[in-house]
């Protein structure tokens, strides 16, 4: 399902000249949504030779929540995740942005290259108000999207796989380099977003897949719980099966979920089930899932074995963020003339 794009075939001809960044917020287990929205693309990257950054975004989970429960928890459950789906901490630096302070003290100049009315404007952010657990918004959440540039331009990643409610976000992040160099002088690529053939999956309620919303199958799910996940799947009325995304969002989100996990083209999945109706359709989704996430889980069980080597991987990761981002706050704070 992976056609080479010319963004890709560029990739390919000099992996070497391109940086990856993507993160996840410790919230809970990654799910299907992320896998196919973001987590396989981190993969092919990185194995196609791309120097890739995989960020645990810790302080993050406070944007629509007071507290983030079990964090070191959460943390280790997203470490378990990606190295059941194949992150090679040999070739990816994986590190948590509360453990880098040079990359958070890029918020500061970064905040003012951008306006009150263009923070408010996001639609993302307004979504996630909507679901968020806080009575009000709090700074934090009317400021992440540039804590995202931060974290995304302190390695100077120049793709960022990532899932649709990331656009706005890559878009802001493409101003602030942008308006830096035009101010300050150039140091900074303006970054592309890497979408995937799923880049909105929905959840069993038929909105986004979320690990806060209670409606996402995890990666790390046993075989029985996806089953009864998929099986209280929302569909609609309609007894015959199609992939058309437009009118048929539930619908076609489990088909498409289906023909990514067996490898093929969702219009001839859906004509396949046809009349069998919903009930087939959320039959064939499982067994796919369950199949295709099989060897996953049981990577992941055996990491979960050794819960010290994920210290050491993060402990790892974090020194190299640590250098590459005192780098570029130097580089930064030359360019804005402070004195050393
Ligand atoms: P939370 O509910 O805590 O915000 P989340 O499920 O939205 O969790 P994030 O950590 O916010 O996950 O997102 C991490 C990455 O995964 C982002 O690149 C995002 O675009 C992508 N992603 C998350 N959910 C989906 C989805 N349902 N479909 C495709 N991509 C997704
Ligand atoms: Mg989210």
């Amino acid at each position: 399902m992976n056609t080479l794009t010319a963004a890709e075939a560029d990739i390919l001809a000099d992996p070497a000249a391109h940086r990856i960044l993507t993160g996840d917020r410790p919230t809970g287990r990654l799910h299907l949504g992320h896998y196919f929205g973001t987590l396989h693309n981190r993969v092919r990257l990185q194995h196609l030779g791309v120097e890739t950054f995989v960020l645990i975004a810790d302080y993050q989970v406070l944007t629509d929540r007071d507290i983030a429960d079990d964090l070191a928890g959460h943390v280790e459950e997203l470490m378990l995740d990606y190295l059941a789906v194949g992150i090679d901490p040999q070739r990816s630096t994986i590190f948590t942005h509360s453990a880098v302070p040079a990359l958070n003290q890029l918020l500061l100049p970064f905040l003012s290259l951008v306006s009150v009315a263009e923070l408010g404007r996001n639609p993302t952010v307004k979504d996630e108000i909507a679901h968020s657990r806080q009575s009000s918004v709090s700074g934090l959440m009317f400021t992440y999207p540039v804590h995202q540039a931060a974290d995304i331009l302190f390695c100077k990643a120049d793709l960022v796989p990532v899932g649709q409610d990331q656009l706005p976000h890559l878009e802001l992040t493409r101003t602030i380099a942008r308006r830096f160099n035009d101010r300050y002088g150039k140091l900074f690529p303006e970054p592309a977003a890497m979408l995937s053939a799923a880049p909105l999956l929905l959840g069993t309620d038929g909105t986004k897949m979320s690990k806060s919303r209670g409606n996402a199958v995890a990666l790390a799910a046993d075989a029985d719980a996806t089953a009864r996940l998929l099986r209280g799947a929302k569909t609609d009325g309609e007894r015959h099966i199609t992939y058309d995304p437009a009118h048929r969002p539930e619908v076609s989100s489990l088909v498409l979920l289906t023909a990514l996990c067996e490898d093929r083209d969702p219009v001839a999945v859906a004509a396949e089930i046809g009349g069998e109706g919903a009930a087939a359709l959320k039959k064939r989704a499982t067994e796919a899932v369950n199949e295709y996430l099989a060897p996953i889980r049981a990577r992941r069980a055996q990491y979960a074995q050794d819960r010290g080597y994920l210290r050491q991987v993060l402990r790892e990761g974090n020194e190299r963020a640590i250098a590459i981002a005192e780098k570029t706050l130097s580089e930064v704070r030359a360019a804005m003339n402070h004195l050393c």
